[in-house]
C-alpha cells in the first residue's frame, strides 16, 4: 500500500479563497495584533508567515516585537491596550515567552472573544465542556483535514502522543467530541509501538524528528504529522514517511500539511472573532 497524501496545503489554500472572497465584502476590515516578545528565530518566522497570510486575505494585522527583557507588567499592558481596541479582533501571543513571564497569566490577560489561539482558560474551559468558543489553530487545523477528505473518526481507535496544551491535548478532546476512542500517550508511556500499533488513525505532536516508523504504525491507519524538526538542514516532521507511507492508508506530508492548515485556521478565527464582535 501506499498511503494517499493529505493534502493541508491545497486544502489550505481553497479555505484562504473562500476567507478573501468573504473578507472583500466587509468593511471595517478584521484586524489581528501578533504579539512577540524576544528574538525566537522560530518564533520571528512564524509570526511573519501569519502575518503575510493576513495580508493576502485581506485581514488587517500588526506585530508588536518586544524586547527580550520585557517585563510582564509591560506585556500586559500593551494586551489591555489592545483588547479595548475597536479595530482588533484578534490578538495572538507567540510562544514560548521569556521564562520570567508567566504564560498562563499573559494568555489569560486576552479577552476570551479576542483568544484566536484558543490557549486562554476560558477557551479552554469551554472546549474541553464540549462547547468550544474559538479552538486553538492547529487541532482545529487536524479536524478540518480529516472532514475534508470525508475520514469517519466515529468509534475510531485514536492515538495522540502529545500532550501540551497546544496540540495534543485539544486535538484529543476534540477527537473524543468526535466520537473517537482517544488514547494519549507522552514521555512516560509505556510500550508506546504496542499502542501505536492499534491506531486506526495516529497524530503524532512531539517534535522528534522521523521517530514513528512503519512497524509502529496499524496496516491502513491515518497518519497525522504535526511534528516540525529541523534535520540536516530539512524540514521533518515526527513519521519516517519513506517506512510510514508503505503502511498506511493516509498520511499529511511535512511540509505542506497540518502546517498550513494551522494557519489558515488562524485566519478563519480572527474573523470568527470578528464576526462575534459585531453581531
Ligand atoms: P511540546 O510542548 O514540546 O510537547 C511535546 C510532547 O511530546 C510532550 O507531551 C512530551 O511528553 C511528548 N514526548 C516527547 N518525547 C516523547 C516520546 N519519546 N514518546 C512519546 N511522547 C513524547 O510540543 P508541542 O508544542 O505540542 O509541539 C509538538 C511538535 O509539533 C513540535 O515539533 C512543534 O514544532 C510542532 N508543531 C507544529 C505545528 C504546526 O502548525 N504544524 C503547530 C504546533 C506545534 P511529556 O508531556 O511527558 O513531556
Amino acid at each position: 500500500m501506499t498511503a494517499k497524501i493529505l493534502d493541508g496545503k491545497l486544502v489550505s489554500q481553497e479555505i484562504r479563497k473562500s476567507l478573501e472572497d468573504e473578507i472583500r465584502k466587509l468593511d471595517p476590515k478584521p484586524g489581528l495584533a501578533f504579539v512577540q516578545v524576544g528574538e525566537n528565530p522560530a518564533s520571528t518566522i512564524y509570526v511573519n508567515l501569519k502575518h503575510k497570510a493576513c495580508q493576502q486575505v485581506g485581514i488587517y494585522s500588526e506585530i508588536h516585537r518586544l524586547p527580550e527583557s520585557t517585563e510582564e507588567i509591560e506585556l500586559l499592558s500593551l494586551i489591555n491596550n489592545l483588547n479595548s481596541r475597536q479595530d482588533i479582533h484578534g490578538i495572538l501571543i507567540q510562544l514560548p515567552l521569556p521564562s520570567h513571564i508567566n504564560s498562563y497569566r499573559a494568555l489569560d490577560s486576552i479577552n476570551p472573544l479576542k483568544d484566536v489561539d484558543g490557549l486562554n482558560s476560558v477557551n479552554v474551559g469551554y472546549l474541553h465542556q464540549g462547547r468550544p468558543n474559538l479552538i486553538p489553530a492547529t487541532p482545529k487545523g487536524i479536524i478540518r483535514l480529516l472532514s475534508y477528505y470525508e475520514i469517519d473518526l466515529e468509534g475510531k481507535n485514536t492515538v495522540v502522543i502529545g500532550r501540551s496544551n497546544l496540540v495534543g491535548r485539544p486535538i484529543a478532546e476534540l477527537m473524543t467530541q468526535k466520537n473517537a476512542t482517544v488514547t494519549l500517550c507522552h514521555s512516560r508511556s509505556k510500550s508506546l509501538k504496542d499502542i501505536t500499533r492499534n491506531a486506526d488513525i495516529l497524530i503524532s505532536a512531539v517534535g522528534n524528528p522521523r521517530f514513528i516508523k512503519g512497524d509502529m504504525v496499524k496496516q491502513g491507519a491515518i497518519v497525522i504529522d504535526v511534528g516540525i524538526s529541523k534535520l540536516e538542514d530539512k524540514i521533518v516532521g515526527d513519521i519516517d514517511s519513506e517506512t510510514v507511507s508503505e503502511i498506511a492508508s493516509y498520511i499529511t506530508p511535512v511540509p505542506g500539511g497540518i502546517g498550513p492548515m494551522t494557519i489558515a485556521m488562524v485566519l478563519e478565527n480572527t474573523l470568527e472573532a470578528y464576526k462575534k464582535f459585531n453581531s
